[in-house]
């Protein structure tokens, strides 16, 4: 679960990055945050037994069809820049 300040950080650069979204399925506006943020997780081609690295998203939902978009943390700009595995507290 996100802090009410991680969930303040993580909304506020959501609206900086998107500005007014709408769902590319339904065309609503209002979206929930997932409180948690997710892991792609890659594997060279080479080795592809063990996983070794992965990329952190956060997922919205929409609030009407259930379409769910994930969003690059990096890109966001919303990781811990000491940890680089951790929200911004
Ligand atoms: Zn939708």
């Amino acid at each position: 679960m996100f802090s009410d300040e991680q969930k303040r950080i993580v909304a506020k650069a959501i609206i900086e990055k998107l500005g007014q979204y709408e769902c590319p399925m339904c065309g609503c506006s209002q979206f929930s945050i997932i409180e948690e943020f997710g892991l792609h997780m890659m594997r060279p081609m080479s080795n592809p037994i063990n996983v070794s690295w992965g990329i952190p998203y956060i997922m919205l939902v929409c609030g009407k069809c259930g379409y769910m978009s994930q969003h690059n943390a990096i890109s966001l700009d919303v990781l811990d820049p000491e940890t680089t595995q951790t929200l911004k507290m």
